[in-house]
């Protein structure tokens, strides 16, 4: 950690070094003209002086973390939860998500989601719900490789035909390693033979204790295919949202996380944003993972075009330079410039980081053949 200098900040303050030295050694610190001092020296030797001290961040260094302004308790509201399905293959995730997505969509609503975007947001009983329509270990896991903790609640979907499987374990495993509230959705519970109790039983077994035995787990069965238990899985959905007390800050600039990323061949690179927090608006200047530009179009998860968007909300933008990769984060800048620079500086470290990647692969490659 480098901090500034006392002979830098005396010339900042336009003070003696001496000065600020002496100002220090009151305060119990003894320093040379050449010692770095840390944040908290600064603030007090500004204080001393009645200066108000900023610490700026040169913007090419920027890392998106250290930019996320901390939220003033009283702009924050509550948000709708970001969940996720995970399950073994075939056990009915895809068949879940099209269900609720076609059933919870059409209400109120003209046309319906006419698009996949990576993720879509439904309402129940007046309370939005964020889906990530990814669903798979693979996303997941990338996802959270990169921090990108976007799930705010797993759901796994178990069938009741089969128990559970391999990828079962591995969802459950990640979920709980992700710290995430995780609901259990049994299902195919339709199937003829089908018994809820054992699968919740073995399920239970994996660490998740079910509510009705004491736990802290919501089961529900449900059949996908035949719509049966959707409304009680996504009533239980918005109780443990309830629960966990979701909130974010509509009034800042937007940051987030990518779902999807591609190249359209008429619209240019085409991302799936997930805002995490803040309003994402059309026109705003942006850095998404190492590309930038800014925020042409903005369109939600029925194919609409819209000019803003809130927190947990799914959007697609075009307008980029670049096409972004699943888990990056973009963040909103407050001016072109600066997203440019960011988004330049971002997409050279990349080149260098890949560089270094491979050269040190090679390398290994090179010794594992000794
Ligand atoms: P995924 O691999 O987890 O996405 O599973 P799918 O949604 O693709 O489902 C796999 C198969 O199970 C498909 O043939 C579905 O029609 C079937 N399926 C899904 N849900 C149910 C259900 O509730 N009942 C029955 N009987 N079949 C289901
Ligand atoms: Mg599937």
């Amino acid at each position: 950690e480098e901090g500034i200098t006392v002979d830098e900040l005396s010339q900042k303050i336009g003070q003696t070094p001496a000065n600020v030295i002496k100002v220090l050694f009151m305060l119990g610190t003894m320093v040379t003209i050449n010692s770095s001092l840390n944040d908290e020296q600064v603030e007090l030797i500004c204080m001393e002086y009645g200066l108000e001290c900023k610490k700026v961040v040169p913007v090419s260094e920027v890392n998106f973390e250290d930019l996320e302004v901390v939220d003033d308790p009283k702009d924050l509201v509550p948000r709708p939860p970001v969940i996720t399905i995970m399950g073994h293959v075939d056990h009915g995730k895809t068949t879940l998500l099209d269900h609720i997505r076609k059933s919870r969509v059409a209400e109120g609503e003209f046309g319906g989601i006419t698009q996949h975007i990576g993720a879509y947001q439904v309402s129940v009983k007046g309370k939005k719900i964020t889906f990530l329509d990814t669903p798979g270990h693979e996303a997941f896991t990338a996802m959270r490789a990169r921090g990108a903790m976007i799930t705010d609640i797993v759901i796994i979907v178990v069938a009741a035909d089969d128990g559970v499987m391999p990828q079962t374990r591995e969802a459950v495993d990640h979920a709980l390693a992700a710290n995430v509230p995780i609901i259990v959705a049994i299902n195919k519970i339709d199937k003829p033979g089908a018994d809820p109790q054992r699968i919740m039983t073995e399920v239970s077994e994996l660490g998740l204790m079910p509510e009705e035995w004491g736990g802290d787990v919501p089961y529900v069965n449900i059949s996908a295919k035949k719509g049966i238990g959707i409304d009680e899985l996504l009533e239980t959905v918005t109780v443990v949202a309830e629960l966990a007390e979701l909130k974010a800050n509509p009034k800042r600039m937007a940051y987030g996380s990518v779902i999807e990323g591609r190249l359209d061949k008429g619209r240019g690179p085409v991302a799936t944003l997930l805002i995490q927090n803040g309003t994402l608006r059309s026109g705003n200047p942006i850095v998404v993972g190492a590309t930038y530009g800014r925020v042409r179009q903005l369109v939600d998860d029925r194919g609409r075009e819209i000019k803003s968007a809130g927190p947990a909300t799914p959007v697609e933008i075009t307008g980029l330079n670049d096409v972004p990769e699943a888990g990056d984060k973009f963040m909103v800048f407050e001016t072109e410039r600066e997203a440019r620079h960011v988004g330049e500086e971002r997409a050279q470290k990349k080149i260098e980081e890949e560089r270094n990647s491979t050269s040190a692969m090679s390398l290994d490659d090179l010794f594992s053949q000794m």
